[in-house]
């Protein structure tokens, strides 16, 4: 396949950085020679010539990250996020390529839609933007949407999930794994029995009963994950579970893939980096689904990381306008910004306490979505091997800085993070060849 983003022709020269590829891990320091949108040369002492020469000393120069999850809101709810603003975030956080949720008005459940949002990506050229579609028709959980036509059209496709929602109906959701396995593309759940969390506002625990919020018990996202594992290994389909929030979660996923059931998972940073005990300062930028859990959920992810058990890591990037978060709690609506944020938030709460090296944890980044969303087929490698497109992020990982929503790219700044010192900072972005951004702001 072929991704229409136009590359322009510009040499850039990324001086002393040290490289990480995958699979292969460090390199050491390299030079990285770009022309003409690819990969040129990676060696030691480049000559610096024609081409704009980019200091990365101190710096680690990695294939551009790959998020599998992120709510772009366009088309219908642009007040919120849209492609344009969407991209500029994502370059920003160092990503080259982001899959982005159907669940936008209308939803992404056809060929025409998901060639629209595939078109505003190609038009920013900030970097890939590649939509899931959605499972049923308007995600009503009542009609299987056409897998065969979007999987077929120009966006390619891959991944096919109704998320923000379940799929509650068993035989509807085995008759998507079903269609999926034919066609060869992807289930992405949103794994959730509605009839234990509806209503609920936060993690269902002691910190509920004290505050007085209505609970989310870890059991809605487990009798969710344990059906959806039942159903792949009954149908043989490829399924990837969104967002686990659960030790339970986490040990259903650990026992499955044991069994060899074909599962993949994926975890957000804001799980792994904040809990439940938090929302004693009902700050609603604490509120989103799964909601943030226990310590000792906490620490089983971080486990789940350590171990394989979780392959990706991935934002659920979720923006809402001021006035949808700026209210009561219970009317708050569920969600967080994270492209700006997460490699820092992954160096800091994952890297530096030593959960994962440095290479693993950006593997969770890079090569393990590019992997499970198949991004061999739009050419995009994580390898760094000449001839590759050239997509790459140089980030220092020690570089220290204060997270200023201010100074966001998205349109909408709902994070619990202001204020966080934190540690790793993307500094220069490399997409299909050319610096979309250096010195950590957008060219
Ligand atoms: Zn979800």
């Amino acid at each position: 396949m072929t991704y229409w983003g136009a590359a322009v022709a510009e040499g850039i020269l990324i001086k002393g950085g040290r490289a990480l590829a995958f699979p292969g891990g460090l390199t050491g320091e390299v030079d990285i020679m770009v022309d003409d949108g690819r990969i040129k040369a990676v060696e030691k002492g480049i000559a610096a010539g024609v081409a704009t020469v980019i200091d990365a000393s101190s710096c680690v120069v990695a294939p551009g990250l790959v998020e599998m999850h992120a709510h772009l809101r366009e088309p219908g709810m642009e007040y919120k996020e849209d492609i344009a603003s969407g991209s500029r975030a994502a370059a920003r956080g160092g990503y080259s390529a982001v899959f982005c949720m159907p669940n936008t008005e209308p939803t992404i459940d056809n060929s025409s839609v998901a060639e629209y949002v595939y078109d505003r990506g190609v038009n920013e050229g900030l970097c890939m933007v590649l939509p899931h579609g959605a499972i049923t028709l308007g995600r009503g959980g009542e009609t299987l949407a056409p897998m065969g036509e979007m999987a077929a059209c120009r966006a390619g496709v891959m991944g096919f999930s109704d998320d923000g929602a379940p799929v509650s109906d068993s035989e509807m959701m085995r008759r998507a794994m079903e269609y999926a396995c034919t066609i060869g593309t992807l289930i992405i759940s949103h794994s959730e029995e509605m009839s234990l969390s509806g209503g609920g506002q936060m993690n269902e625990g002691y910190y509920s009963t004290f505050l007085g919020l209505r609970g989310i018990p870890p059991e809605a996202e487990q009798i969710g994950i344990y059906r959806d594992i039942c159903l792949a290994e009954k149908t043989g389909a490829w399924l990837h579970l969104a967002h686990v929030s659960t030790s339970g979660s986490v040990e259903l996923v650990r026992g499955a893939k044991r069994r060899g059931v074909r599962v993949t998972c994926e975890v957000a940073p804001h799980h792994f980096s904040l809990d439940d005990s938090m929302l004693v300062s009902y700050d609603t930028n604490l509120k989103m689904n799964p909601p943030l859990r226990s310590r000792g959920d906490v620490e089983a992810l971080l486990t789940g990381l350590a171990d394989g058990t979780i392959d990706v890591i991935a934002t659920d990037h979720a923006p809402h306008a001021s006035h949808e978060k700026e209210t009561e709690f219970d009317r708050a609506q569920f969600g967080v910004v994270g492209l700006e944020t997460c490699l820092a938030l992954v160096l800091t709460k994952v890297v530096d306490p030593g959960v994962l090296s440095l290479e693993d944890a950006i593997a969770r980044l890079t090569e393990a979505p590019a992997r499970i969303m198949d991004m061999g087929r739009w050419g995009y490698g994580t390898a760094l091997t000449e001839g590759d497109d050239a997509n790459l992020v140089v980030f220092n990982p020690e570089y220290e800085w204060t997270v200023d929503p201010g100074e966001f790219m998205s349109r909408s700044r709902n994070t619990p993070y202001a204020g966080w010192n934190v540690r790793g900072k993307v500094l220069h972005t490399v997409f299909k060849g050319r610096l979309v951004v250096t010195d950590g702001e957008l060219v």
